[in-house]
């Protein structure tokens, strides 16, 4: 009796040189596999051809010489068996590609619907004086710049902000070096705070002192002062901050366990330290088999790190991301600034792991986008599957 095996459509099939992974998106069952004929002549296709429908048509000798296959994929909720006759919903393989919609917005904007492109920027993040180049963790994680004499004017700054008026940035983030970075600038950072009231200002301790964060958050009580690492003697009046300790060893991790705040996040950091950060950081095959429909359509596309987030330099200068290239500078439009990220071959925000890091891994859609840790150390296969 011939039998029709009919696949979830939230079931996905993703394959490489080495094996098959059959993933349910909702259930996150996943199942892998080597591969056999019948997967590579008969499932695969399925999976990339929508007019099939998700189904095949499975003869009683096909059913015997794969029963274990089959009985796992029906089991574990991946496609469901009807007999001949029986009648079944079509179902169709979860096959989008929104590389095209991306494509289609950029010919949109060509032809000289500029209107919306402002609405790709999520993050804007301002680096008021420092030396890019001389700072140890900012290419890694949010955190300023050491102290410089490069240092962005406030008029230019409020410019820029202000022909961004209509873009709907979900979060500020302000990175001052030190001390006289801020208060020239209260005017604008209050105007700042009318556009957007989510102003998170990050201070590192080595060149604050407690009492000076103290001011920081009594002057601009409307924005959230984060402190970025241990300062060098721990003041308790610190306690109500956020903080984000930044640990490169197990010795630092165990302290950053230990300080009694309640709002804080430990944040690895690379720093000469490959063993620490390879058992802290590198991603595990348990974490990637834990992500949803929109997050498979989104790795394949985009990268949901980095994408749309404006960073603006001390030197006047915009960048899509510290590790990626110029776009140019605050006296430029804030649409062409982001019309140039989406178009640039080398584009951050678009570097993804099927396209760019990864693209014979079978997990690329599976695995957390590209991190800030990867784009600076320019090693793109920090995880289980090295
Ligand atoms: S980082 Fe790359 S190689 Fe490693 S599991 Fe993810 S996609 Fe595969």
């Amino acid at each position: 009796m011939d039998r029709y095996l009919v696949f979830s459509p939230e079931t996905f099939i993703f394959y490489d040189k080495q094996g098959v992974c059959f993933y349910h998106s909702l259930s996150h069952n996943s199942f892998e596999t080597k591969h056999t004929p019948f997967i590579d002549n008969i499932l695969l296709p399925l999976s990339e051809d929508p007019r099939l429908l998700y189904q095949t048509r499975i003869s009683s000798i096909q059913y015997q010489q794969n029963q274990f296959l089959i009985d796992k994929l029906i089991s574990a909720g991946f496609a469901k068996i009807f007999s001949s006759g029986h009648l079944y919903s079509p179902s169709y393989p979860p096959v989008i590609k929104l590389n095209e919609n991306l494509v289609s917005i950029i010919k949109k904007v060509e032809n000289g619907d500029k209107g919306c492109l402002l609405k790709y920027v999520h993050q804007l993040n301002l680096f008021l004086s420092g030396d890019k180049n001389k700072s140890p963790f900012s290419h890694q994680v949010p955190f300023p710049f050491s102290p410089s004499n490069i240092e962005i004017q406030g008029a230019d700054l409020l410019r820029f902000v202000a022909n961004l008026r209509y873009c709907p940035i979900n979060r500020i983030n302000i990175f001052p070096s030190k001390e006289s970075d801020l208060i020239p600038k209260k005017n604008y950072i209050e105007d700042l705070f009318l556009e957007n009231p989510n102003i998170f200002i990050y201070l590192a301790p080595g060149s604050w002192t407690t009492d000076s964060i103290m001011a920081v958050s009594a002057t601009y009580p409307f924005c959230h002062v984060i402190i970025t690492t241990f300062p060098a003697r721990y003041d308790k009046r610190l306690q109500a901050f956020p903080h984000l300790f930044l640990v490169d060893s197990t010795v630092a991790l165990d302290k950053a366990e230990r300080i009694p705040i309640r709002d804080k996040q430990i944040v690895p950091i690379i720093n000469q330290n490959d063993g620490f950060f390879e058992n802290y950081v590198f991603t595990q095959r348990e974490e990637i088999l834990n992500c949803g429909k929109r997050d498979i359509f989104l790795h394949q596309s985009l990268n949901s790190n980095c994408f749309g987030h404006l960073f603006v330099l001390p030197d006047r200068t915009v960048c899509g991301n510290l590790n990626g290239d110029t776009i140019g500078d605050i006296y430029d439009s804030p649409v062409d600034l982001v019309y140039r990220e989406l178009t640039n071959v080398h584009s951050v925000w678009l570097k993804t792991r099927p396209s760019f890091s990864c693209p014979d891994c079978r997990f690329n859609r599976l695995c957390p986008c590209i991190s800030n840790y990867e784009l600076w150390k320019g090693d793109y296969h920090m995880c289980f599957n090295r």
